[in-house]
């Protein structure tokens, strides 16, 4: 693992404010006859302008067939992550999972929020709050010196607790100069993933990103591209990340607009 020093984070801290000023507008384009293309075609122009580099664009994994087209996830409903951008048209009642990663001078931020499109069921509204609690509450629990898994229980517990289900297929990760570096960071602790736990300690900087189904946790592949994740149930999911570092008082999140940073 690759423990960051002051100069780091600071970096980190940066290319984590253009993460929020991204998510900032696109979640306030969120509408009613939107589409995500629309969406993806703000965040492009955003990181752009800004110098930075899109994290997601040109990523390639095992299972698909080209390379990830998007500087945006653009995940709807039972879509989990890795939702391609394009022409669907949002609709009053879905959840929207927006995930956004950068590097600018050298270092990543990556960050998500799920956004209501319009007026959305209660238990959707139930299903967003649950999951951005989760990511708080973890954040809460950060210290020096605690092992992951005590925070991962607590996610767990929380999501549980209020009859959802942890998704266990895709994890939170170490970052850095790199999107994806060492540890791997689960949103659950239940004595089978207990060989890559990990003790928090300071300059480890992670992305804590829970994905939290309605329903069942079970997820396959939506499409013949191997990209698009959805439950296999078909229920809602969502997903709350923050790009954090931890210091010696606990989690700073380093995923927040400059201005709130400041304050
Ligand atoms: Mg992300
Ligand atoms: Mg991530």
């Amino acid at each position: 693992m690759h423990y960051k020093d002051a100069r780091e984070i600071e970096l980190m801290r940066q290319a984590g404010a253009l993460v929020a000023e991204v998510l900032d507008e696109v979640c306030g384009q969120v509408a009613p006859g939107v589409t995500t293309g629309e969406l993806n075609a703000t965040a492009e122009r955003m990181i752009a302008s800004a110098g930075a580099e899109a994290l997601f664009k040109g990523v390639v994994n095992r299972a698909a067939t080209r390379p990830f087209p998007a500087a945006l996830c653009i995940s709807v409903n039972d879509e989990v992550v890795h939702g391609i951008p394009g022409d669907r048209v949002l609709q009053t009642g879905d959840a929207v999972s927006i995930d956004c990663g950068v590097r600018m001078a050298g270092y990543c931020g990556d960050a998500a929020r799920t956004v209501p499109v319009g007026v959305v069921a209660p238990e959707v509204t139930r299903l967003l709050q649950v999951t951005e609690e989760a990511l708080q509450l973890a954040i809460a629990e950060v210290a020096p010196g605690r092992m992951w898994s005590e925070v991962a229980a607590r996610i767990q517990q929380h999501v549980e607790s209020a009859g959802m289900a942890v998704i266990r297929d895709f994890v939170g990760h170490g970052i850095g100069q790199e999107m994806h570096e060492e540890p791997k960071v689960p949103n659950y602790s239940d004595g089978t993933n207990r060989r890559g736990d990990f003790r928090l300690e300071p300059g480890l900087t992670l992305a804590i990103e829970p994905m939290v189904a309605l329903g069942d946790a079970a997820v396959r592949y939506a499409d013949a591209d191997a990209w698009v994740i959805v439950t296999r149930d078909g229920s809602f999911a969502a997903h709350f990340e923050h790009t954090v570092a931890v210091r010696k008082g606990g989690a700073e999140v380093l995923t927040v607009a400059r201005s709130a940073a400041l304050n």
